[in-house]
C-alpha cells in the first residue's frame, strides 16, 4: 500500500493518515535526506542552484509530512497517533543535529557567501544564507577536538537538566492537595470554581472539594475565596514548590539543578567565544545588546512605578474600607484586586458575549484584513480533507483575484484537542523552477463551541485569541519572500514574532473596528457604547503592577544570565531580591522561592529572552499607534504594514522592517499610553 505521506504535494489528506505509516515513513525521508545531501556535498563547487535548492526541497519534503502529524497529535490525538508522533521526536532531533554537526555541509554553504556570485543575489537570499552559517556555528561546527567532545556534552547535559528542572516542577506540583467537605470554607468561590474543585477530587475518587496547584485551582482560590487562611495556605504551597522551603517532599528541590544550569550554560557560551549566556542568547534576536535590554526593562520600570504605586495604595485603601486591618500580604492582593475591580466597573464579561456571535466576528476580522491589506478572504468551494467537521477551509486573493495563502481555521474546543490556540505552518511559500507553492496555514482555538441552533457567543478574551492568531497567520500567509527559510514568520527574530498577532490585538479595543465585529446575535445591534466604555475602562485595571511584575522576571532573567560570578542557588536568591528591591513596590515573604519553578528560563526557550515579551508589546503598540494617527482602518497605512513588516517575513531585520513602516526606530511611549500610565507621572520623578 502506498504510503500517502511520502509524496505530498499540495494539501495533507488527513483522513488517509494510518498510524502505522508515520514512523516508516519518516524514517525513509530522514534517510533519503541524508543520502541526498552526502550525494549534493560530492560535487566539486556549490552554487545556490546545486545546493540551497536541492536542499529547500529535501527539508520541504520532511516538513510537508510531519506537519500534519504534528497537527493531527495536537487537535484529533489519540494513544496510537501520540506514541507514533512520540517515536519520531528522537529521530527528528537527532537527523537536526545530523545537519548542524555537518562540517562538509556548512565548508559548501560557506564557499557560496564567499562566491563572487554573492553579492548578486537578493536580500532573503543573503540573509538565509547568513542565518544558516550561524546556526552552525552556534551548534558549535567551527569547534576541535576537546572543545567540540566538551561542547556536545555541555549540550546533552543541559537538555538533561532542563527536563528534570521541569520534572521536578512538575512533581511538586501535582504532589499536594487540599480537602475539604466543608462548603464554607470555599465561600466566595463562584459556581464554575466550585464545579472545577469537585471535579477534581472525583477524578481521584473522593468526595468533596480538592484544591491543587494547578493554575485554574490556584488562580480561583487566590482571586475569590473569602478564607484568608486558604488563601495563605495555598500561596505558600505554590510559593515553595521545588524548593527546600517546599511542604511537599524536598526532594524536588531545583537548587542545585539551578545552579548547574547557569553554570553550563555559561561554559557553552564562552566555548562559542560570548561572554555570557545572555550574550549568546541575543546573538540571535532583534535587541542588540545586554545593555539595550537592561537599560529598556530600567525605563519601562521607571515610567510605570508611580501608577503602579498609586494603584498598590488605592487596593490597600479599598481593603481597608471593607475593614481589612494591616498591610495586605501577597495571600490579599488578588483578592482585594478581584474586589476593587468589580466595586469600580461594575461589569461582567458575560454581557459582551452576545454581542460576539462566531459569524459577525470572523466577517469582521475579515472584513478589517479586507480593508487594510487589499485582500478577500472566502470559504473554499472545493471539498478539502480535514480533520473535524467543524474545520473551515479559507482562501486569501490578492486584489486581482490572484490566490496568494489559504488556511484552516479550527475554532472551537473539542475533546482530544490540545487547549490554547496557535499558528502553524502546513505549507511554506516557496518559488522553485518558476513554480510558486501558495503557503497554507492552520489556525487552531479553543473557544466556546456553538449549542444546538445558536450561533458560538465568545468572551471579549476569546475575540481577542482569535485576533492575535490571525496576526500570525498574515505574517505566514502575505509574505511575498520565495526562499523557504526566510519567508513569513521563518528567520523572524524571536522578540519581534509577536509583532503582527500583538498588532492585530489592538483591534479588538477600537470603537470603529467593534462596529464590524461586535453586533447583537438577534438584533444585530452595535455593542452599545456604555458597555464599551465599561470594557475600556477595565482594560488597564492595574496594568502598571502588572507591567512592574513582567520587568521584575524579565530583569531577573537578564541579569542572571549575564553574570559571570553566580555559582550557587544563594547567589541566584539574591539576585531576584537586588531585583525585587529595585523594581517592585510590593512586598514579598523571605521564604518565596518564585525562581524554583520559573521554568520558562530554566527549562523552556525564554533563557535572557524573558524580556521578549514587553520588547514586542512595544514594537505592536508603536506599530498600531500610526494607524491611531493616521486612521485605525486607513488602507494607506495598511499598505505600508502589508509591504514593510508583513511581506518581508525573515528576509531582513525586523529592526529595517519596523523603521520602514514607522520612518522611525520604536518608541515606548504607545506602549505607556496603551496601558493607561500616563507619561505626566514618569516626568514628576525625573
Ligand atoms: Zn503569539
Amino acid at each position: 500500500m502506498k504510503n500517502p505521506l511520502l509524496h505530498i504535494k499540495d494539501l495533507p489528506s488527513f483522513s488517509d493518515i494510518d498510524e502505522a505509516q508515520i514512523q516508516p515513513a519518516i524514517e525513509e525521508i530522514i534517510a533519503d535526506n541524508l543520502k541526498a545531501i552526502d550525494q549534493l556535498l560530492q560535487q566539486p563547487e556549490f552554487t545556490w542552484e546545486n545546493l540551497i535548492d536541492p536542499m529547500n526541497l529535501i527539508d520541504d519534503r520532511l516538513s510537508k509530512a510531519w506537519s500534519p502529524v504534528r497537527h493531527l497529535n495536537s487537535v484529533k490525538s489519540n494513544d496510537k497517533l501520540r506514541d507514533a508522533h512520540n517515536a519520531c521526536l528522537p529521530l527528528l532531533s537527532d537527523y537536526s543535529s545530523k545537519i548542524s554537526q555537518n562540517r562538509a555541509l556548512y565548508e559548501a554553504i560557506r564557499s557560496i557567501v564567499e562566491s563572487g556570485a554573492f553579492t548578486d543575489f537578493n536580500e532573503a537570499k543573503q540573509k538565509s544564507l547568513h542565518d544558516a552559517l550561524r546556526s552552525f556555528r552556534l551548534g558549535g561546527v567551527d569547534l576541535e577536538g576537546e572543545e567540540q567532545i566538551k561542547f556536545q556534552q555541555l549540550q546533552k547535559d543541559l537538555s538533561d537538566l532542563q527536563s528534570r528542572y521541569e520534572n521536578n516542577l512538575l512533581d511538586a506540583t501535582q504532589s499536594w492537595q487540599w480537602l475539604t467537605d466543608d462548603e464554607n470554607e470555599l465561600e466566595g468561590l463562584p459556581d464554575y470554581a466550585l464545579a472545577m474543585l469537585k471535579q477534581s477530587a472525583e477524578q481521584k475518587k473522593l468526595s468533596g472539594y480538592r484544591i491543587t496547584l494547578e493554575m485554574p485551582s490556584y488562580l480561583a482560590v487566590m482571586t475569590y475565596a473569602d478564607n484568608r487562611e486558604l488563601r495563605k495556605r495555598v500561596y505558600d504551597a505554590f510559593c515553595t514548590r521545588a524548593s527546600d522551603q517546599g511542604i511537599t517532599d524536598q526532594k524536588w528541590d531545583n537548587a542545585s539543578i539551578m545552579e548547574d544550569i547557569v553554570k553550563k550554560r555559561r561554559e557553552k557560551a564562552k566555548i562559542l567565544g560570548f561572554n555570557s549566556y545572555a550574550d549568546l542568547s541575543l546573538e540571535t534576536k532583534m535587541a542588540e545588546s545586554v545593555d539595550e535590554v537592561i537599560s529598556f526593562l530600567r525605563d519601562l520600570a521607571a515610567r510605570s512605578r508611580p501608577a503602579a504605586q498609586r494603584e498598590a495604595s488605592e487596593r490597600q485603601q479599598y481593603a481597608e474600607s471593607l475593614g481589612f486591618v494591616g498591610d495586605l500580604e501577597p495571600w490579599d492582593y488578588a483578592y482585594y484586586s478581584e474586589k476593587l475591580k468589580n466595586h469600580r466597573f461594575k461589569f461582567k464579561e458575560e454581557d459582551l458575549k452576545p454581542y460576539f456571535s462566531d459569524r459577525q466576528v470572523i466577517e469582521g476580522l475579515f472584513k478589517i484584513t479586507g480593508l487594510l491589506f487589499d485582500v478577500t478572504i472566502e470559504q473554499s468551494d472545493e471539498t478539502v480533507d480535514s480533520w473535524d467537521d467543524q474545520v473551515g477551509f479559507y482562501l486569501i486573493k490578492d486584489a486581482q483575484g490572484q490566490i496568494i495563502g489559504k488556511f484552516f481555521l479550527d475554532l472551537y474546543a473539542r475533546e482530544n484537542k490540545r487547549g490554547g490556540a496557535w499558528m502553524d505552518e502546513c505549507v511554506n511559500r516557496y518559488r522553485i523552477n518558476n513554480h510558486l507553492q501558495i503557503p497554507v496555514a492552520y489556525l487552531t482555538c479553543n473557544l466556546t463551541p456553538p449549542i444546538g441552533y445558536q450561533p458560538a457567543l465568545f468572551t471579549h478574551d476569546e475575540v481577542i485569541t482569535v485576533f492575535h492568531e490571525f496576526g500570525h497567520g498574515l505574517h505566514h500567509m502575505l509574505t511575498r519572500i520565495d526562499e523557504p527559510d526566510v519567508a513569513g514568520i521563518n528567520g523572524v527574530e524571536w522578540d519581534a514574532v509577536e509583532l503582527p498577532s500583538q498588532f492585530m490585538e489592538n483591534y479588538c479595543w477600537q470603537r470603529d473596528a467593534l462596529e464590524t465585529i461586535a453586533r447583537h446575535f438577534e438584533t444585530g445591534e452595535v455593542l452599545p457604547r456604555e458597555l464599551y466604555n465599561k470594557m475600556y475602562d477595565a482594560r488597564n485595571f492595574e496594568s502598571a503592577l502588572q507591567m512592574l511584575r513582567q520587568i521584575e522576571f524579565a530583569l531577573f532573567d537578564m541579569l542572571l544570565f549575564d553574570n559571570d560570578e553566580v555559582e550557587s542557588s544563594a547567589q541566584i536568591q539574591q539576585i531576584l531580591e537586588q531585583v525585587r528591591n529595585e523594581i517592585s513596590v510590593l512586598k514579598t515573604v523571605p521564604y518565596n522561592r518564585f525562581q524554583n519553578g520559573f521554568s520558562h528560563i530554566f527549562a523552556g526557550g525564554y533563557a535572557a529572552g524573558y524580556y521578549s515579551y514587553k520588547w514586542a508589546e512595544v514594537l505592536s503598540a508603536d506599530a498600531f499607534s500610526a494607524f491611531e494617527e493616521e486612521g485605525i482602518l486607513n488602507p494607506e497605512t495598511g499598505q505600508r504594514f502589508l509591504s514593510c513588516v508583513l511581506q518581508q517575513g525573515g528576509s531582513r531585520p525586523a529592526m529595517e522592517s519596523f523603521c520602514c513602516f514607522r520612518g522611525r526606530k520604536p518608541s515606548i511611549d504607545a506602549l505607556l499610553r496603551h496601558s493607561g500610565i500616563p507619561q505626566a507621572d514618569a516626568l514628576e520623578t525625573v
